[in-house]
């Protein structure tokens, strides 16, 4: 068979793991129990009413398992799986494999071998050792420290199908991802997912919905266009969620993942092999961005800033799509060329908010609690700049804020008192939560607001039409936007 999603499932007890394997057969072509969490082993229990093929797995403490008996017990425990109906059962290149393979017909053993610190240098001797074994399907997991571990993936996988191995390779941890979305496409025998709602098993793995639906681990080919967005840390990033909205809308063979980058060489080498057409840069890395690119429009020069590489036939084009993101809900109300604007903050973001509304012909003053921040930033762009303490006395039509305060988990915090929102309107970059306090407050006051939601969706919308050419479906991203929104509010307020 050519399995692809297994879903791994770690429960404590035999009935819930029976009932967690059931639910799990929505998502997988095949079910792995970690029977090593598992206090009540009851191996008919959970091999009866399967509903999806089986591994069976009972983890030694040495390959980051949870079992604690005899290695001679857990190797019988084996052997009595296989012949209760486990479809697979997998046992560790560190262990006593022959005593398995004795017992079980070799094409429905799983020989593994698990590196939860690093990706070792020579994976080709590992896999030529592990295939002598003659186990039927092989298993190599390695941690991934850097992009560029994914490809020691890619090249293993490729070495595997020359020799018409059966292999599962996959790199764990964030930097690890590409492995475990594009792991099938690059010929990996399956992919492991969590159950969703439930407990992962492994650094990295993500829920199966996740992987099927929004990754689309099954379809992802060769042909399959890859985006990507370039930080770090990634872990809370909304981008994949509404790009690849998009891109399923579109109908296009493409994917959009996240690429958690050690260094900006790293996301250098992992393009060499595995290229990409588009990438959305997020922090630490928009400067890089910039020094690198082959071209850069007017608003990336004027920024510093890249958000966006776009890859010609010249090498990578850098965008700066905030910039447009900030306007598109501003010019959609307003004018803002008529304004008088506050900004507050002297980052990255409130660069992209100065240049956008200085070159609608807005007047600009910044407040910054760094005044030298401040002093620089409108020297750069003719603007005024004013300390924190004259805030409440400074007039305007417009007030951005473009700090982090009022950002999740501290949506209690708002950088301006209610009785300080005198203007007309204020804008609030920070997108998580959608409605801030500050956003609150003021349309309390009677204030028109916009929120940071808004010039998310509009900076997305933009690279989408960089990338493919032509305008994506708006209300599609919209709609995964606040889903996604809401899936991060809930999340954090369970925890
Ligand atoms: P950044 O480059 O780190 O700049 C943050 C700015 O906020 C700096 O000027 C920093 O001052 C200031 N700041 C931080 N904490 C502060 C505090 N407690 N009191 C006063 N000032 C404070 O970050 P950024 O990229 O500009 O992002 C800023 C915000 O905009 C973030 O919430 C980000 O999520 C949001 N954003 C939204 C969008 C969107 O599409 N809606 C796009 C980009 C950014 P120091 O320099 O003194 O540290």
């Amino acid at each position: 068979m050519c399995a692809q999603i297994c879903v791994s499932i770690r429960e404590s007890s035999s009935e819930k793991a029976a009932e967690s394997a059931a639910r799990a057969a929505e998502w997988a072509d095949l079910v792995e129990i970690r029977a090593d969490f598992i206090h009540d082993l009851d191996l008919d229990l959970l091999l009866r009413a399967k509903r999806k093929p089986v591994i069976f797995t009972l983890r030694s403490r040495e390959e980051g398992g949870a079992y604690v008996g005899s290695e001679r017990q857990r190797l019988e425990t084996i052997l009595q799986a296989a012949s209760c109906g486990a479809d697979y059962v997998d046992v560790e290149f560190s262990a006593f494999w022959r005593v398995i393979l004795q017992g079980v017909p070799h094409e429905r053993v799983i020989v593994s071998s698990h590196d939860f610190e690093k990706t070792p240098p020579d994976l080709d001797a590992l896999m030529d050792a592990m295939a002598a074994s003659g186990a039927g399907i092989l298993k190599i997991a390695v941690q991934a420290r850097r992009l560029a571990d994914n490809l020691r993936i890619v090249d293993l996988l490729k070495r595997a199908r020359q020799r018409d191995l059966k292999l599962c390779a996959l790199a764990m941890g964030p930097e690890g991802l590409p492995s475990r979305i594009l792991g099938v496409s690059w010929g990996s025998w399956v992919t492991f997912a969590a159950l969703p709602g439930g407990e992962s098993t492994a650094d990295g793995q993500l829920p199966a919905d996740v992987l099927a639906r929004q990754y689309r681990a099954r379809e992802n080919n060769r042909e399959t266009l890859l985006y990507g967005v370039l930080g770090k840390p990634l872990a809370h990033s909304l981008s994949p969620r509404i790009h690849n909205a998009a891109f399923a809308a579109r109908g296009t063979n493409a994917v959009f993942i996240p690429l958690e980058a050690a260094d900006f060489d790293d996301f250098l080498r992992f393009h060499e092999s595995v290229a990409l057409q588009g990438v959305a840069v997020t922090l630490p890395y928009k400067g890089e961005a910039h020094a690198i690119a082959h071209s850069v429009s007017v608003a990336a020069e004027q920024t510093g800033a890249v958000n966006t590489l776009i890859l010609r036939k010249s090498g990578w084009h850098g965008e700066n799509t905030d910039v447009e993101g900030f306007l598109r809900p501003l010019k959609r109300r307003a004018h803002p060329g008529k304004m008088r604007a506050v900004v507050l903050g002297a980052g990255g973001a409130a660069r992209a908010v100065i240049y956008a509304l200085r070159a609608e012909g807005a007047d600009v003053c910044i407040v910054a609690r760094d005044r030298g921040k401040a002093r620089d930033l409108a020297e750069k762009f003719q603007a005024e700049h004013a300390a924190w303490d004259r805030l409440e006395s400074l007039r305007w039509d417009l007030l951005v804020n473009a700090t982090p305060i009022g950002m999740l988990p501290e949506t209690d915090r708002s950088p301006v008192p209610a009785s300080w929102l005198t203007g007309e309107w204020v804008y609030d970059l920070v997108y998580n939560p959608a409605e801030t306090r500050l956003l609150k407050e003021a349309g309390r006051a009677g204030r028109k607001t916009i929120s940071g939601s808004e010039m998310f969706l509009g900076q997305a919308w933009k690279q989408q039409c960089l990338w493919c050419g032509s305008p994506p479906p708006e209300d599609v991203m919209e709609a995964a936007l606040k889903a996604a929104l809401t899936t991060t509010n809930l999340e954090t307020s369970n925890k």
